[in-house]
């Protein structure tokens, strides 16, 4: 099968949800699989899915191209750790073409960075200006106790690849009460000293993990209020339909940002939907709306079929999150962050 080009018989009439929000984004979680456990994220022993349960990249690039078809201006790719999928950057170079034509503004990921020496230089040429970095701490045997069993060192080193490879960087750390609160501080300043913008994330309740997540949770208010016991923060404007709310730092010069999902409702402008790895679309993250998308294709669904479906499925994406830190000792959603793509 030739790679969907993006082109759609349907015209260009934009993906608009029953509320009147446009969806832009697309998160595409390319595997389950993952070099790192970090508690919050997995269980120690996880069991991965079947390989025919996940789809292929073919499979994968003709759902992104449906998507960009319909208006998707930015697609993420994630995971898992996306950068463990076999033959990922030949997705990257077939999905690139849409870079190519205008058609997409952008193509980037989210990684744990691990990987990132090797393949920094590639996914530059690639035509990726921007990725994000998962990081929670910058001492390596912390570092190696919440990932069970990371090496902090490699991490760095790929920052230091993809800074080197002209990639801007951002780094995403999840601010957990006991272990890296007291810490974030100088893992912001360390980051803008490099160039390197910051966001922080509110543990959510997905999945089944060891960890109770309640334990762990520190409102972000809570964290902004301590910086600002030191530094002066100023608001920045509103980014487009994103979870994040930014300031800029007075003493660093660097941005910062923050994902507080539990503690401030960001649902009315959001643009995004996610696509797991075996072909679920999820029209919001903390819900359990779903559409599976992989037996249409596997059914051998026409262009205008999936493009329907994914339509119907946008039309009925849900106005909100469910999520409550008070109820987070049990997921809100069953699945888990490395299943449904962060
Ligand atoms: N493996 C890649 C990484 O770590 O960047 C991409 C996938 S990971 C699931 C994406 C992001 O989700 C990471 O920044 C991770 O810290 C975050 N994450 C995972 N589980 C989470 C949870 N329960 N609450 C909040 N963030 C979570
Ligand atoms: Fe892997 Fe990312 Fe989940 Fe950590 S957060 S276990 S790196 S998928």
């Amino acid at each position: 099968m030739t790679p969907y080009d993006g082109s759609s018989s349907q015209g260009p009439r934009a993906l608009v949800d029953g509320f009147g929000r446009t969806v832009t984004y697309l998160r595409l979680s390319v595997t389950d699989r993952c070099d790192l456990r970090c508690v919050y994220c997995m269980a120690e022993h996880m069991t991965f899915l079947p390989k025919a349960e996940v789809l292929s990249l073919e499979e994968l690039d003709r759902v992104a191209s449906a998507f960009v078809a319909l208006g998707t201006r930015k697609l993420r790719i994630t995971g898992g750790e996306p950068l463990m999928r076999k033959g990922v950057m030949g997705l990257f170079e077939n999905l690139s073409r849409h870079l190519a034509t205008g058609a997409l503004d952008e193509l980037t990921l989210t990684t744990n960075g691990t990987r990132l020496a090797e393949f920094a230089q590639p996914l530059a040429a690639l035509g990726v200006t921007r990725i994000n970095v998962s990081l929670d701490t910058l001492k390596p045997d912390l570092f190696r106790t919440l990932t069970r069993g990371g090496d902090l060192a490699k991490v760095v080193g790929g920052i230091d690849a993809a800074q080197a490879a002209g990639l801007k960087v951002k780094l995403n750390a999840v601010a957990l009460k006991d272990n890296n609160a007291a810490e974030i501080p100088e893992l912001i300043r360390w980051a803008h000293r490099r160039g390197v913008d910051v966001t922080l994330i509110e543990t959510m309740p997905m999945g089944e993990v060891e960890v109770d997540r309640t334990d762990e949770f520190i409102s972000l208010g809570e964290v902004r209020r301590t910086l600002e016991s030191f530094w002066t923060l100023t608001d920045l404007p509103l980014s487009t339909g994103g979870p994040a709310r930014y300031v800029e730092v007075a003493e660093t010069g660097g941005r910062l940002g923050f994902i507080t999902p539990l503690s401030h409702n960001f649902c009315e402008s959001c643009n995004r939907v996610r696509l797991t790895c075996t072909g679920t679309l999820h029209t919001c993250l903390g819900r359990e709306d779903a559409c599976d998308l992989r037996a249409l294709l596997r059914a051998g669904a026409s262009d205008a079929e999936l493009i329907a479906a994914i339509r119907g499925a946008v039309d009925a994406k849900p106005m909100g999150h469910d999520f409550h830190i008070e109820r987070a000792a049990r997921p809100a959603v069953a699945r888990h962050m490395s299943t449904t793509g962060g």
